[in-house]
């Protein structure tokens, strides 16, 4: 099937439309058991378009296709530089097209129109550029242990790689996918979040476009529990990479050990901590703590969602903060508004989910300085919120609540707050905000996470690795290092 989205407004004008089948080996096909789920706009809570739902049949078709892709036409038989052209020609082609895809991922995610623009398609643009750039710098090492002996490793593909995505960010974590699996020669199976598939559908169109063999890049749409889970147990997907929640990266991981043990990597979800000292540039630590909670709605994994502020600023800091965060949420509304900063929720579900989180907030006895509610009636829309008074054994303190919601801590001395940062299950990412060099350099350090952003919040590049210590993953994406863990290394041994 397909459908034609009309757009009418200033930010886009125009008609975008789009294949709503699955793409499997260069074709766009219908699920074998048909099947449709409704794609609803998070602004209005209205019906957008439907799109196909695949499940394990399709999978199995899906992995047949890539199997026989990277015997065929990729892998080892396709040389880099002409992976790497390919991928440098999807990234122009999603350039020529960054409108379209905004559009899509603003109608169906709720994101203000210039966010995604700069934030979402930017990111995902620069990183399939980037790794289309390794496409050819793929190599290993000599080792020479004696005088007869000599040894070298290649870094060969794991051949067909299951991809799981989530529905925060989705052509931006599609692209850290797709990217450096491509690059190194894998066939992907990839499933988008069944919310948001939107922008993978016209990604599709765009991988058909740009020229890559049929059956290197499958996309199946469909629930987690069917085509999720049958690619996490599938005997012929010999790595899975997974974005998304704690609870399914357990589920994952188990679907792993008990098919055929393919390696895992896992990029869950976070309580980041946002360090403020007396001796920070207040300006700059306003502006980066903003950005910290409140991007994408509060939706990213690395939200800066429980914020330390030391006492002697606590004062000042928290009156200007509360402005700034009372002028953000005016102007909340229509993501293709222009002087829209803050949009809905993605959907119903996370809508109650953050809600009953901001009720536990006010039972537990935390008090609300600023927010705490609904904005409006239609729509998952709701307030910025700052909650104050909170202790550590609160809720809103310790689990994930991946909405607009900040718990503010007041503390004394350096060394109390490392250890309050650090009381967490999660350790995905962390900001320090002062102005002493010494100080900033100790607490990134004495962080228990796997990014740290020294007087700036949220800056993440292609070419820098991400990922979580503790329970916030295993294994890095992004720059070289996501190179690692797509392939996997072959040492042959040669007697001179
Ligand atoms: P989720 O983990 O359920 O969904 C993420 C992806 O996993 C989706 O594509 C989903 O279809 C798939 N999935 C679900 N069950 C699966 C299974 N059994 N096997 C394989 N795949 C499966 O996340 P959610 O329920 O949409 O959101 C819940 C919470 O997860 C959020 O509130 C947030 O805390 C967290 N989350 C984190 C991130 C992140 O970027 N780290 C992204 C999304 C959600």
């Amino acid at each position: 099937g397909s459908t034609t989205l009309e757009f009418d407004n200033a930010a886009y004008r125009g008609s975008i439309s789009l294949n709503t089948g699955l793409f499997i080996d260069g074709k766009w096909v219908d699920p074998v058991e048909p099947d449709m789920i409704d794609i609803i706009n998070p602004a209005s809570g209205k019906k957008i378009a439907a799109v196909s739902l695949g499940s394990s049949k399709d999978v199995d078709i899906a992995v047949k296709a890539a199997q026989k892709a990277y015997k065929t036409t990729w892998g080892l038989k396709c040389p880099g530089s002409q992976r790497g052209k390919l991928l440098t020609r999807l990234a122009d082609l999603m350039e020529r097209d960054i409108d379209q895809f905004t559009a899509l991922e603003s109608l169906n995610g709720g994101k203000p129109f210039a966010v995604a623009k700069g934030v979402d398609l930017a990111g995902a643009i620069s990183t399939i550029r980037y790794f289309g750039g390794w496409a050819d710098k793929i190599h290993g090492k000599t080792i020479e242990s004696n005088e007869t002996k000599l040894a070298y490793t290649r870094h060969e593909p794991y051949g067909v790689v299951g991809q799981i995505i989530p529905w925060n960010f989705p052509i931006l974590m599609l692209s850290w996918k797709a990217g450096p699996a491509l690059a190194t020669g894998n066939c992907i199976v990839l499933k988008p979040s069944e919310m948001t598939p939107l922008s993978a559908l016209k990604f599709a169109e765009l991988v058909a476009e740009a020229g890559f063999p049929p059956g290197v890049v499958n996309i199946v749409n469909g629930y987690g529990k069917t085509v999720g889970q049958a690619i996490s147990e599938h005997m012929h997907i010999s790595k899975v990479a997974f974005t998304g929640s704690t609870l399914v990266g357990r589920k994952i991981l188990e679907a792993a050990a008990r098919s055929n043990l393919k390696v895992v990597t896992l990029e869950l979800g976070g309580k980041s901590p946002t360090v403020i000292f007396d001796d920070c540039n207040l300006d700059q630590t306003l502006k980066w703590a903003m950005q910290a909670m409140y991007l994408n709605m509060g939706q990213s994994c690395v939200a800066g969602s429980r914020m330390f502020v030391q006492e002697g600023i606590y004062p000042e800091f928290m009156e200007k903060f509360t402005a700034m965060v009372k002028a953000f949420g005016e102007a909340t509304g229509d993501p293709f508004a222009p002087t829209t900063m803050h949009g809905p929720q993605v959907s119903q579900v996370q809508f109650d989910r953050i809600m009953s989180y901001i009720a536990s907030g006010k039972e537990s006895g935390a008090t609300v300085h600023i927010g705490g509610d609904r904005h409006g009636t239609e729509g998952y829309f709701i307030q910025p919120t700052i909650f104050t008074d909170c202790t550590p054994d609160m809720k809103i303190v310790k689990e994930e609540i991946f909405g607009p919601v900040v718990a503010v801590m007041k503390f004394k001395t350096e060394e109390e707050v490392i250890e309050a940062a650090n009381a967490t299950d999660y350790g995905l990412s962390a900001c320090v905000f002062s102005e002493n060099v010494g100080r900033a350099l100790r607490v990134a350090h004495a962080f228990e996470s796997g990014s740290v952003f020294v007087n700036s919040a949220q800056l993440i590049e292609c070419s820098i690795p991400f990922g979580g210590y503790k329970a916030s993953g295993i294994g890095r994406e992004q720059g070289e290092y996501a190179l690692e863990t797509y392939t996997q290394v072959k040492a042959v041994h040669v007697n001179t």
